[in-house]
């Protein structure tokens, strides 16, 4: 080889902007920096029931064909959910996680220098996505922690290709409604594709949050997002789903790894689908903890968003970080918030009763003992 050049020099110039995804801290890591063995997490809004039992059963029976390469196009896990969400199994794209369906996406419809549309307090894989094609993110103003599909559409120019939404968002925990969704979607060009992540669409119980499943057509460019990391209690197995017109399916498709899921995933994924008794359960759980939780932080005195997810997003009277850290030291890893723009905030999701209690403990001690 020829005289040695800066790699850097060598990397595409719009990666160099690039920050990686800032995962919340894993439990084992905490555990072992504090030599603990009880520390809990509700950093991730991770299921706190565990796995779904069906999901391990069919994990256990699948283990002995793991010298098999999985299904690709996942034939039967795509039948039972074409039948759960009544659809046809072409109006369906798998993927390693939803993370890998919404990268599809990009890869697919943003060329370099093309707009994607989205809010500013959102999920940062959006972000993180669009500029790994060399695209322009362009982030809408929240409206009193609510997302302004008004403004969202006002921002539409001739080179947005691409319109990414998070209802009910995180980390907000707020939802928008059907009628303004059916306006925003009623004024959206036909040249853009719009995305509506759908991941804690499981835990809204306002009856006026809409569901993407409504407005599916063959010839609109609409996809919704789902996932079974929260409700069904995968995260750690990697498995989400999109859904839209088969056409675009196909298309992204051609661009998917063809072993992108794998197996024990889709045995996990079907026996997940049929445990009615678990999500039943994960949700009551969840109602109850922010239940619980909402009535103590008014006690403390302390402001929150109220939630139509799995977490919470509350004010701290001090930089979240600070209380982040502090957490830490109590065994309770929560997430700090400045990274999505609100250094004043902590997000916690909701955990078992018990977790919920420890995390009110712990931060009525990290608060008291600054003041
Ligand atoms: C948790 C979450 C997902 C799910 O991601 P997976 O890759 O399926 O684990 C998607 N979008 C948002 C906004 C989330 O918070």
């Amino acid at each position: 080889m020829a005289a040695s050049a800066p790699l850097s020099s060598l990397i595409l110039p719009h990666l160099s902007q690039l920050t990686p995804y800032q995962a919340g801290k894993p439990l084992e890591e905490l555990e072992r920096e504090l030599g603990l063995t009880d520390a809990i997490k509700l950093a991730s809004n991770e299921n706190p029931l565990g796995p779904s039992p069906l999901a391990l059963a069919a994990i256990r029976d699948g283990i002995e064909n793991l010298h098999r390469y999985p299904d690709s196009h996942a034939f039967y896990l795509k039948a039972d959910l074409a039948r759960h969400l009544g659809l046809v199994p072409e109006q369906l794209i798998l993927g390693n996680g939803s993370d890998e369906v919404l990268d599809m996406l990009v890869r697919a419809l943003v060329p370099p220098g093309g707009e994607v549309v989205s809010t500013t307090h959102t999920f940062l894989m959006y972000d993180l996505l669009t500029q790994a094609v060399g695209g322009v993110f362009r982030a809408v103003p929240l409206n009193e922690m609510r997302v302004d599909l008004e403004a969202v559409a006002r921002a539409v120019t001739p080179r947005t290709r691409l319109i990414l939404l998070n209802n009910p968002n995180n980390p907000t925990g707020t939802a928008f409604s059907r009628r303004e969704w059916e306006t925003f979607l009623a004024t959206v060009p036909a040249t853009v594709t719009v995305v509506l992540d759908e991941a804690y669409i499981d835990f809204a119980d306002d009856p006026e949050v809409p569901s993407c499943l409504d407005y599916l057509a063959e010839d609109r460019a609409l996809v919704g997002l789902r996932t079974f990391s929260k409700v069904y209690g995968l995260a750690g197995l990697r498995i989400g789903y999109g859904f839209g017109p088969s056409e675009l399916m196909d298309y992204l498709n051609r661009l998917r790894m063809p072993f992108n899921v794998n197996r024990l995933a889709q045995a996990a994924a079907r026996a997940a689908l049929q445990d009615t008794e678990f999500v039943a359960r994960t949700k009551e759980v969840v109602l109850a903890g922010k239940d619980l939780v909402g009535r103590e932080l008014t006690r403390l005195g302390l402001d929150f968003v109220p939630s139509q997810t799995n977490f919470i997003l509350i004010r701290m009277p001090r930089p979240g970080r600070e209380v982040y850290q502090a957490m830490l030291r109590e065994g309770v890893i929560i997430r700090a918030m400045d990274e999505y723009d609100f250094p004043d905030y902590i997000r916690v999701n909701m955990g078992r009763p018990e977790d919920n209690r420890r995390f009110l403990t712990a931060l009525e001690k990290v608060l008291g003992s600054a003041n």
